[in-house]
């Protein structure tokens, strides 16, 4: 099952057509964006998912620090036991 990828997917295009904001009008920055992907999805300020939604270039941007965070995540798993035997 990827439904939710398929969804963020739709989403993406649709902020890209209809938000493309190549000016990057009131966005926060790299550094707020960067602090946005470390949060827990359950305490992220809804003012900056507001304007993500509606600033590709943030949306953009925000996937890749999330992209690049979840796989430093991956890449150093504390309970690794290979030693063991
Ligand atoms: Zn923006």
């Amino acid at each position: 099952m990827d439904s939710e990828k398929d969804l963020i997917d739709a989403f993406e295009n649709l902020v890209h057509r209809d938000f493309p904001n190549p000016e990057r009008v009131g966005c926060p920055g790299r550094e707020v964006l960067a602090q946005l992907a470390r949060l827990p999805s359950d305490i992220e300020p809804s003012h900056l998912l507001a304007h993500v939604r509606k600033c590709a270039s943030c949306f953009d941007e925000l996937k890749d620090l999330r992209k690049s965070r979840a796989s430093i995540e991956v890449n150093s798993k504390p309970g690794d036991t290979r030693s063991q035997g």
